[in-house]
């Protein structure tokens, strides 16, 4: 009998005590990228997904004719005379503002729906499956959530304005999907605002 085992023993425990900490060093790596990505697609202030990872993702879903059949609503919104609102109330209100947007439209939307951050006060939703009704309907929803949410030291929230795009199969652009939501929320805008509008065609 051995104290320490063979040789071979030892070998194969040191081999084994190399790879185990390897792979937990490989693993912590993995969780820290994964952290990092999930930082760098989102917006600071609101949480939401931030332009690129809306538009990297959004693409990612509108080329995959498994999800929906490759139907679906894109929604840009903008918020009515915001300018005013951090002009009355302060930019920290307007903030809020934002946030408190940004959440209606998270509570209103499916997990699998996309929500990002376009920029400034404009947002963008990519809707699968949902007709021009739909999603006219759920832009509807998230602005009466906004109306009906607590306004921090008297201030009333804004109005918003949305412009709808909807796509079958043939659309992998999201550009395009874009631009076309972005001329229908024009439209909303000079037929007075806190309205939707619809593209007339479909991409
Ligand atoms: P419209 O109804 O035509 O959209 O008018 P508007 O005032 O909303 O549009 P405009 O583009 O003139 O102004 C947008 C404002 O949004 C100006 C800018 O200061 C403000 N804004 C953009 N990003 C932020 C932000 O992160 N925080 C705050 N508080 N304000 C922001
Ligand atoms: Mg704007
Ligand atoms: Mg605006």
């Amino acid at each position: 009998t051995t104290v320490f085992g063979s040789a071979v023993t030892t070998l194969v425990t040191m081999v084994l005590l190399v790879v185990v900490s390897f792979s937990m060093a490989a693993l912590s790596n993995e969780q820290q990228t994964r952290a990092l990505r999930m930082v760098a697609s989102r917006d600071d202030l609101t949480g939401l997904l931030n332009r690129k990872a809306f538009l990297n993702l959004a693409a990612e879903q509108l080329a995959d004719l498994s999800i929906a059949k490759g139907t679906g609503a894109l929604v840009l919104a903008d918020l009515d005379h915001f300018k005013a609102v951090n002009d009355t109330y302060g930019h920290a209100a307007g903030d809020v503002a934002l946030q408190t947007f940004a959440d209606a439209c998270a509570a209103t939307v499916r997990s699998t729906d996309l929500v990002g951050r376009y920029g400034g006060e404009e947002f963008v939703i990519l809707i699968p499956g949902a007709s021009a009704e739909r999603a006219e309907i759920i832009a509807k929803s998230i602005s009466r959530r906004l109306a009906a949410a607590a306004t921090v030291d008297g201030m009333d929230m804004p109005t918003v304005s949305y412009g709808i795009s909807t796509y079958d199969g043939a659309t992998t652009d999201v550009e395009r999907l874009i631009a076309s939501a972005d001329a229908a929320l024009y439209r909303a805008k000079s037929l007075g605002r806190n309205r939707t509008a619809r593209s007339d065609r479909m991409l």
